[in-house]
């Protein structure tokens, strides 16, 4: 597994110690192409908010800090916990974050392009601040995503590097590629703190990364 960089988060901005390991989680950023402004934002803040990994558009795998230690990413709170009949556990000392750079959801616009959403009143608009966005991920209009028909396509590139970066750290950690579609719902053995390979969708109902593109589901079924 080759990191392209090594951003060495400052001690301050994660928890440098050293935690077993027992699940992953994939993310997306909702953000633009590049991620110096990901890794900003959280060098930024006093939460120790982040991930371990930032795999970018191009495939190139960003390490923040090393996946011995840990830092908040799932957001979990007692409610998560509790809507789904599981005890609370606090799950991210455990836990392996990656992120995919990705924008997620789109909104068409009447232009018939696609652009990042924003939220108007409740309702998810285009955000036409933003670039309209090429590689469109669309999904069946009568199941969706999450509510969600149109999502950033994640690259080729990108998910070959999540595959590589998986192995990596499925043989480091030992934790078992036990995929099951249960994951992209909230699942009661993600918050139970079963080992496995897991979306934040598996943790949380509001969220909507990462999201079932057909080549990442084949990627995690065949690991
Ligand atoms: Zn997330």
């Amino acid at each position: 597994m080759i990191v392209y960089k090594d951003w060495n988060f400052a001690d301050t901005k994660y928890f440098r110690e050293k935690t077993e390991k027992k699940q992953i989680t994939i993310h997306h950023t909702v953000s633009g192409v590049g991620v110096d402004g990901d890794v900003a934002w959280w060098q930024q803040g006093t939460g120790r908010i982040a991930t371990s990994y930032i795999i970018d558009r191009e495939g190139r795998v960003h390490r923040c800090f090393s996946d011995d230690f840990w830092a908040w990413h799932l957001g979990c709170t007692a409610a998560h916990f509790a809507a789904a009949g599981v005890p609370y556990k606090k799950l991210d000392p455990g836990n392996i974050g990656i992120e995919l750079d990705s924008w997620g959801a789109l909104a068409e616009h009447s232009d018939g392009k696609f652009y990042p959403v924003t939220y108007a009143a409740g309702k998810a608009v285009p955000n036409l601040k933003c670039k309209p966005v090429q590689y469109i991920y669309e999904y069946c209009p009568t199941q969706k995503f999450r509510t969600i028909q149109y999502f950033e396509q994640y690259t080729t590139a990108q998910l070959a590097a999540l595959r590589e970066l998986l192995k990596y750290l499925q043989s480091k950690h030992k934790i078992p590629a036990n995929y099951s579609s249960d994951i992209w719902s909230v699942c009661r053995r993600a918050l139970q703190g079963q080992a496995g390979i897991y979306s934040h969708v598996s943790f949380r109902p509001d969220k909507s990364d990462c999201h079932p593109q057909i080549e990442l589901v084949n990627l995690l079924k065949t690991l």
